[in-house]
């Protein structure tokens, strides 16, 4: 089947990538692949990033939203009814994502799979749900507000995994489990293993997915309150 899609030949592919000023062949054009209109390049930066072209955003670019989220989910914690219900359905996530395992572990596992790992992981680190919804507030803040960023569903999943694995791994937590003999081991947090494409998106949907009605009712909210509380950015 696959064979037969390569021997379509370059009909269905264009010659270069599609991205402007990048030039290259694309992965099909090249025959290393089948993306019909990208390069490997591309195509990878995709994987890692969840757009063709827009990088990571940084720590740095992320601060503000972080800290206007933050500050709205506490005042809005005790009293909203979509906030209280989205941090029992993130909490039910991390609950019902099984055991952690460690690393050397993961090798052949299915991405669904090692993405429960890496929820179970948030939980045993003993990441507060509050501060899950406030990272996906902010980082779907971040990307409504900028012109640059292109605003697809993929781009924000990936970079709500991203921002999650980053901002709570800072904790460093060291945890016992038990290995298959029964032997306790000890592990810490930020042996995140390297998180395949597939992991993210899986992960960063489930993640996504108990706040979706928070971020229905409050991204405005959060994006008035950044205005209206947070620093102005220094002009440039
Ligand atoms: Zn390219």
């Amino acid at each position: 089947m696959i064979r037969r899609r390569i021997d379509l030949g370059p009909l269905t592919a264009a010659a270069t990538c599609a991205i402007p000023g990048c030039g290259r062949p694309t992965m099909k054009a090249a025959r290393k692949g089948l993306a019909p209109h990208h390069c490997r390049k591309h195509v990878e930066h995709r994987a890692r990033h969840g757009s063709y072209w827009h990088s990571t955003y940084t720590a740095a670019e992320l601060k503000p939203y972080l800290s206007a989220a933050t500050s709205y989910v506490r005042l809005w914690a005790e009293t909203d009814r979509f906030i209280a219900a989205a941090r029992a359905a993130v909490q039910a996530t991390l609950d019902e994502a099984g055991p952690v395992e460690i690393a050397t572990r993961l090798k052949g596992m299915s991405a669904g799979k090692r993405a429960k790992i890496g929820l179970a992981r948030l939980r045993v680190a003993e990441v507060k749900p509050e501060r899950i919804i406030s990272i996906v507030l902010a980082v779907s803040a971040l990307t409504d507000d900028d012109p640059k960023s292109h605003r697809t569903k993929e781009f924000r999943t990936v970079q709500i995994c991203k921002a999650v694995h980053r901002l709570s791994s800072g904790t460093h937590k060291v945890w016992e489990i038990e290995d298959w003999q029964g032997r306790k081991r000890r592990t810490e947090l930020h042996a995140f293993p390297r998180s395949s494409g597939p992991v993210l998106r899986l992960m960063g949907r489930m993640l996504e997915e108990p706040c979706e009605l928070v971020v229905e009712k409050h991204l405005a909210g959060v994006l008035a309150y950044k205005q209206r509380y947070g620093r102005r950015p220094r002009s440039r």
